[in-house]
């Protein structure tokens, strides 16, 4: 496994890190979860990734039976969580970016995960509705209390992330260290336009999500006889939509065919482009099924394969590459 700096922090992720949104607690046993995390920790993989939203506080449940029961060193992992979406639509004050919600989202991810702190809390949306300052002073007061280690955001514009760093020098407090977006070869304006400045000047790191596009760029949509997939669960009917796009299906069509001729699988091919980003600190990978992880957890030994005229190939099929103006 390659060990990489969360941005300027002094933090190091495993390069290929573990989430759990959909699966935990939702989509598969918790059975295979606890598979799932010990074939990953046993890879090298120490960051693990999660969110008071999913599957409505379950995954963090689960999840923390896991991490009891393994009796890892706490030392030896690197936990998130993310606050905004609330684990239930119970009324006012149990979503959004509030200091009430940001302590009281803290202090319920911590008991639902059975640890003392988190090492990454990410504000999961920016909150139109809570001034930037309320949210910085909560993170803060949290960094202050031991609670968490290191906070970020996810999907937050670039100006977002600014004005929370400018408001954190403001006031001496701890600006956001690491931002979590998603970036895979049909996403990418974020990681590759909007964030620049923000890694250049203020060496933030980034934790990626949906490498494979909801499974995707594993190819496996443009093949005949998918089923048991995500797409299919209950209230994923915007995912399918999302995902079952004929461009997009067109794209992994023909990128399957680089893939083939490289001998290589998709899912792999598709994963080592993201790592192939330097701003990338850890691209997090999702799994319903054992196999899935073995075999995306093999990605680093594929890394040599995406020579120039590869990377050129892959830009020429996908059109995806944000255009950046000139100076
Ligand atoms: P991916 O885009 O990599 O999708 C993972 C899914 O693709 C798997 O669950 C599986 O789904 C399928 N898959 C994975 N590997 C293979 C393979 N080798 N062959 C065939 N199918 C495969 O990542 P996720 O969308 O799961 O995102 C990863 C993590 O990022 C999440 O768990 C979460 O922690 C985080 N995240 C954060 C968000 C945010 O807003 N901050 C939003 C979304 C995710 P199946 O078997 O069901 O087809």
């Amino acid at each position: 496994m390659e060990y990489r700096r969360l941005g300027k922090s002094g933090l190091q992720l495993s390069a290929l890190s573990l989430g759990s949104w959909l699966t935990f607690g939702h989509q598969i046993s918790d059975q295979t979860a606890d598979e799932l995390m010990g074939i990953a920790y046993d890879a090298g993989v120490n960051f693990f990734d999660n969110a008071e939203g999913y599957a409505a506080g379950k995954s963090e449940l689960v999840m923390g039976k896991i991490i009891k029961s393994k009796k890892w060193e706490r030392e030896s992992f690197v936990l998130s969580s993310k606050v905004f979406f609330g684990t239930e639509n119970k009324g006012p004050n149990r979503m959004g970016l509030s200091r009430k919600h940001v302590i009281e989202g803290c202090n319920g991810a911590l008991q639902r995960l059975q640890v003392d702190y988190l090492d990454l809390y990410f504000c999961h949306r920016p909150d139109k509705n809570t001034p930037i300052e309320e949210t910085v002073w909560a993170m803060n007061t949290l960094l202050q209390q031991g609670k968490i280690l290191y906070w970020g955001t996810s999907e937050w514009s670039a100006s977002e992330i600014m004005e929370a760093i400018s408001v954190a020098k403001q006031y001496h407090l701890i600006g956001p260290t690491m931002e979590q977006p998603q970036y895979n070869l049909l996403e990418r304006n974020k990681m590759e336009k909007e964030y620049l400045l923000l890694f250049k000047e203020y060496g933030l790191g980034t934790t990626i999500w949906s490498p494979l596009a909801s499974g995707l760029l594993s190819g496996k949509y443009t093949k005949a006889g998918t089923k048991d997939t995500r797409l299919e669960l209950k209230g994923m009917e915007w995912l399918k939509d999302a995902v079952l796009n004929e461009e997009k299906l067109k794209k992994a069509e023909k990128l399957q065919g680089l893939a083939d001729q490289l001998n290589v699988s998709l899912a792999k091919l598709s994963l080592a482009w993201c790592l192939k980003n330097p701003n990338v600190s850890t691209v997090i990978l999702g799994a319903s099924k054992t196999a899935q992880l073995k075999e995306n957890l093999t990605t680093l030994e594929v890394l040599p394969l995406l020579t120039e005229q590869v990377m050129t190939d892959i830009e020429d099929i996908m059109q995806t590459k944000p255009h950046l103006p000139e100076f």
